[in-house]
């Protein structure tokens, strides 16, 4: 019988267990979200995102620029937060409107505010296997892997995204576990004989459709964090639109060993592993004020 990765219990334990942390702080944990233009899926993550902050007790700036900000503008405003003792983590939501260099962003905020996990500093880190603050989609899933008992040791990952927010952190997160590891992206030539050669499938495109049920063989176990709304934005809400990951759930889940489902698999362990992550920037930037 396939197994349901679902992250929804694990997400709610993490929420209370961040609930019982903050209660015992002195302080009052900050987070800052800036956004620049406007994207329903970014949206959709932000409310999220200010929502679990409220339950957890962790105040949530979201901070909202046109995007006609110039790269020194937003430059300053990230001098600015880092700047700011009260604020504890600063997430640049992505994607960034072309024209605004995300590697070149990430380097003016202070790696130990950098909760995103994407400074060189903290992806060095991760590299040399001695990981500090990674990215939260990547903690999200590893943790999924292991709440479920899946075991990565060992086993070939195929990892379909080469992005520096998922496909990139991954590989390095997987690699640390002993997974042998493949990664494919847009030019890659065939998906479907790379997704075959797979123990463990990882799909981040945000292309509904995109690995058809055909792709898939018995023993695998498929991790999908593509993540698209469709349909008519009504107001504010998200409400009567669909969310669609990269492969049909129902069409595929019978046909694996195990698959997370969207919405409900990765994202509430996403946004857990964000605030999680809040938590380590707390201590790390403790230790280096006493260092
Ligand atoms: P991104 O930066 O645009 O990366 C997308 C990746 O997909 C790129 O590496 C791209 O290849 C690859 N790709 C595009 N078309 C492809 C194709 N036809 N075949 C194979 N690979 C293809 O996006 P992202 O920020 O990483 O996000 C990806 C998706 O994950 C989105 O749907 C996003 O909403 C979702 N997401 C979900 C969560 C969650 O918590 N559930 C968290 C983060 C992101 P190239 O490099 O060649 O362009």
């Amino acid at each position: 019988m396939t197994k349901i990765l679902e992250g929804k219990t694990l997400s709610q334990k993490m929420l209370e267990n961040l609930s019982s942390k903050t209660s015992l702080l002195k302080e009052k944990l900050t987070l800052v979200i800036v956004q620049v233009g406007e994207r329903s899926e970014s949206e959709f993550y932000i409310s999220k995102k200010l929502k679990f902050g409220e339950k957890v007790g962790v105040e949530v700036r979201h901070l909202k620029f046109p995007e006609s900000i110039s790269r020194d503008e937003l430059g300053n405003v990230l001098k600015g937060l880092n700047a700011d003792s009260k604020i504890t983590g600063i997430i640049i939501q992505l994607p960034l409107p072309t024209g605004l260099n995300i590697s070149k962003l990430i380097e003016l905020i202070d790696w130990t505010k950098d909760i995103d996990g994407l400074h060189s500093r903290n992806f060095k880190s991760l590299a040399s296997g001695e990981e500090k603050i990674i990215p939260a989609t990547v903690k999200g899933i590893i943790k999924l892997l292991e709440y479920h008992q899946v075991p990565v040791a060992g086993k070939k990952a195929v990892i379909i995204s080469r992005s520096l927010l998922v496909g990139k952190p991954l590989a390095l997160a997987l690699l640390n576990r002993d997974a042998t590891v493949s990664i494919c992206h847009s030019k890659t030539l065939s998906l479907k004989e790379e997704v075959a050669t797979a123990d463990i499938v990882v799909s981040a495109v945000g292309k509904p459709g995109l690995l058809p049920s055909e792709f898939f063989k018995p023993h695998q176990v498929i991790i999908d964090v593509g993540f698209s709304l469709q349909g008519e934005k009504l107001a504010e809400e998200f409400e009567g639109r669909k969310i669609s990951g990269d492969l049909d759930f129902e069409a595929v889940k019978n046909k694996v060993s195990a698959i997370t489902p969207v919405p409900g698999g990765v994202g509430p362990l996403t946004v857990a592993c964000l605030f999680e992550n809040l938590f380590e920037s707390h201590n790390l930037q403790r230790f280096h004020k006493s260092a």
